[in-house]
């Protein structure tokens, strides 16, 4: 068996948090086409919950739209036109997608060198459906009809080293297309699983959830139904170990059932998978009946069996890397270890975090606004490497303190820096003052608090 490829998700920062102010520039003298080196940019296109305009009449008409407006293309939102009254009925939002990683220098793209490939998908909002364990306590698998509204701007709210969320998306996205041509496995080995490896609260669970959500939009012409199976394999060694094994056989057989369906798209997300070398490692010293290892081994057979179906992703989460159990290793295709964030993916969520307080209006600048634009980790670099650097603008200034506030964090995990500006707040002697300074010094006292306690 092939080594599995090794890419280090290190966190740092992507343009999730860009600046989109040029974005719907009008480019006014458009130089020759260049068909052969355009770039393929996603633009998604998010349908009404009441929508029930046909998917295809979506997409020409949006890119109807792109053609005839002269767009600049950045990532980030763009309007819906007012004066289609077709578009305006039946469309939430229209953002252009993860094109970062694409574009050298992280220029902007003009219309011309684009070739935008349009996506339009319409949120389930059935929510999750739960299957509950032998025990009748435990669940022991979620299943949800992707895209899910739950998990709607997962993607964008995950911050890590540039191009790197492309990258594991590009990955799936070339072994779903591998599948779908019949590419002879015997010739070129390739495999759909996927391993996430990493301290507790960096992100890893989300980020399967998310990747899963995005294959669904990217892939929808494709496979028009999708589905993600959660399944906790922790609860799937439960004391009752008997029960495992037919749970496992259960789950899988309900897995089969769906991927039957050539339509379906269908990805697996198996969290904790530490469980089970942790549960091989018990029966073989005799501290846990011999059932959990007929139950991990099914597992893997099972895994083994659903190989050969061209339409399952299977999506693995560990926190332990030291203790994933062998056999699982070698059966993943990607292995990804997912460190804790680095100062510029602190700053950039802390940053996210404080553009929803002052949006919310929990917050407010001094002229009791809440427009206050706070710079992205570039900008701010930019700003300070300037010989004189004009630092009597609030926004310079407050985001010196937030760059601050990110050094402060050092050793929080992306779980725990969602959770300190709650904290701030629940800290400030009196709340109803908003202002954002005051907070970002509260926060920097917060933070030293918490990693006091890790
Ligand atoms: P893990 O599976 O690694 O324990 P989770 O997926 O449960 O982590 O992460 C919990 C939450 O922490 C996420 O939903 C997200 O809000 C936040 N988080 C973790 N890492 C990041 C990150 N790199 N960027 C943004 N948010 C993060």
């Amino acid at each position: 068996m092939s080594a599995p490829m090794e890419i280090s998700l290190q966190s740092a920062t992507d343009n999730c948090g860009a600046d989109t102010s040029e974005q719907n520039g009008i480019v006014s003298e458009p130089p020759p086409p260049l068909a052969e080196d355009k770039v393929l940019v996603s633009v998604e296109v998010c349908l009404k919950p009441s929508s029930t305009a046909r998917i295809e009449d979506v997409r020409s008409a949006v890119e109807i739209m792109l053609e005839k407006r002269s767009l600049s293309y950045i990532d980030g939102p763009v309007p819906v036109p007012l004066d289609d009254s077709f578009l305006v009925e039946n469309v939430q939002r229209i953002c252009v997608c993860d094109t970062d990683e694409w574009v050298e220098n992280h220029d902007i793209l003009l219309f011309w060198q684009v070739k935008p490939g349009v996506h339009v998908f319409q949120l389930s909002e059935e929510g999750p459906c739960e299957e509950l364990s032998g025990d009748g306590q435990l669940s022991s698998f979620n299943e949800w009809i992707l895209p899910a509204k739950e998990f709607d701007g997962m993607w964008e709210s995950l911050i890590y080293e540039s191009g790197l969320k492309q990258r594991l998306l590009r990955y799936a996205a070339s072994a779903l297309l591998f599948s779908e041509k019949g590419v002879d496995p015997f010739l070129i080995s390739w495999n759909r699983i996927i391993l996430l490896h990493g301290p507790p609260g960096t992100g890893k669970t989300s980020l399967c959830k998310a990747l899963a959500q995005k294959l669904s939009i990217r892939f929808s012409s494709r496979y028009p139904q999708c589905q993600l199976v959660e399944v906790n394999a922790h609860s799937l060694f439960s004391k009752w170990f008997s029960e495992s094994g037919k749970l496992v056989a259960k789950l899988f057989q309900k897995i089969q059932e769906m991927v039957e369906e050539e339509n379906n798209l269908v990805f697996v997300l198996i969290d904790e998978v530490e469980s089970l070398a942790a549960a091989r490692k018990a029966a073989l010293s005799g501290s846990e009946p011999s059932d959990s290892i007929r139950v991990v081994n099914a597992l893997l057979t099972q895994m083994d069996k659903l190989k050969s179906a061209t339409n399952v992703i299977i999506l693995t989460t560990s926190n332990i890397t030291a203790a994933i159990d062998i056999a699982f290793v070698d059966r993943a295709d990607i292995k990804a270890y997912v460190g804790p964030p680095t100062l510029q993916a602190r700053y950039e969520i802390l940053r996210s975090c404080l553009q929803e307080l002052l949006r919310t209006g929990i917050l407010s600048n001094s002229q009791g606004g809440n427009h206050l634009i706070l710079l992205n980790y570039a900008s701010l670099k930019e700003k300070l490497n300037m010989p004189v650097m004009q630092d009597s603008q609030s926004t310079v200034h407050l985001s010196k303190q937030l760059l601050e506030a990110a050094e402060a964090c050092e050793g929080l995990s992306g779980r725990a820096l969602r959770k300190l500006p709650f904290l701030t707040h629940a800290a400030l002697a009196n709340p109803c003052i908003c202002d954002p300074s005051k907070f970002l010094g509260t926060m920097i006292d917060t933070s030293r608090r918490e990693r006091s306690e890790l």
